[in-house]
């Protein structure tokens, strides 16, 4: 079906606990191709469980992740936790996930470059010669080329993020997710790490985006989901989510948050 070739991802019913802590109770969303969904929602509402069940940082209790087509396959082990049947699928379904952490996470041993190629290299086998090649056009896309050499240490945070960014799109992602990428910046730093972003919802990328940003988030994005201690509370484009939403929490958070 055209419809299912078009579905970059595709989360259903996510359910996740931690101990007796509901987390996400029931979370699905549908990404087309250069689909950008944002979501919103307080701190402690499942964002980031959300987005880390979906590369399987952690891993869900219930409900299906189908990245590019296709779906990951978890089993209960005997002590009745998930995992994944195959730790080689879990390594192609994070191929196809570009993911941003709010805190960069670079390596700090190594180069800007040599953190740009690590995942190429070693988790997809491509030649240094040709992750190298890739890397320094997506160093020239983030405005970085000339930084290609420097350590992270000497970097600033926005220029790190932007690292964090190349690095990510390096293994040629079907999806990025972005959680809060610009939270751990200084305000005089947020406008480029965004500038990045706006520019791949640009070009079409399909992207998921954690972000409290909320003017940013109504510009780029063409959906919006406002999660509500675990669950879906309001969804829809950014005109209703941000201007007329249905639900009165969704309306309480989007106008006390800026
Ligand atoms: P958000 O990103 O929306 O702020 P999170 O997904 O980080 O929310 O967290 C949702 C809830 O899950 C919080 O109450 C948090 O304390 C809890 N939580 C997240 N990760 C873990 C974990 N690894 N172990 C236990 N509790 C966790
Ligand atoms: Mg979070």
């Amino acid at each position: 079906m055209a419809e299912l070739s078009s579905q970059a991802l595709r989360v259903e019913e996510l359910h996740k606990s931690f101990g007796s802590h509901q987390v996400l109770k029931g979370v699905s969303t549908t990404a087309n191709q250069g689909d950008v969904i944002s979501i919103i929602g307080s701190s402690g509402s499942g964002k980031s469980t959300f987005l880390r069940c979906i590369n399987l940082l952690e891993m869900p209790d219930r409900g299906r992740v189908i990245v590019n087509g296709e779906e990951v396959a978890l089993r209960r082990s005997r002590q009745g936790q998930m995992q994944p049947k195959s730790w080689r699928q879990v390594e192609r379904i994070r191929s196809g996930l570009g993911m941003v952490f709010q805190s960069f996470n670079l390596w700090a041993h190594m180069t800007v470059l040599e953190n740009v190629i690590e995942a190429p290299v070693h988790v997809l086998g491509i030649s240094r010669r040709e992750a190298t090649e890739k890397a320094d056009a997506l160093l020239a896309k983030v405005g970085l080329y000339d930084k290609r050499d420097a350590y992270p240490a000497f970097l600033s945070g926005g220029q790190q993020q932007r690292t964090a960014i190349a690095r990510a799109l390096c293994i040629d992602p079907a999806v990025m997710l972005f959680d809060e990428p610009t939270s751990a910046l200084d305000p005089e730093l947020v406008g480029e790490v965004l500038k990045v972003i706006r520019d791949l919802a640009d070009e079409g990328r399909t992207m998921l985006l954690v972000t409290h940003e909320m003017r940013f988030a109504r510009d780029v994005s063409n959906h919006v989901l406002f999660l509500h201690e675990g669950r879906v509370e309001e969804e829809g484009p950014p005109q209703q989510i941000f201007d007329a939403p249905l639900s009165s929490r969704c309306r309480e958070f989007t106008r006390t948050v800026h």
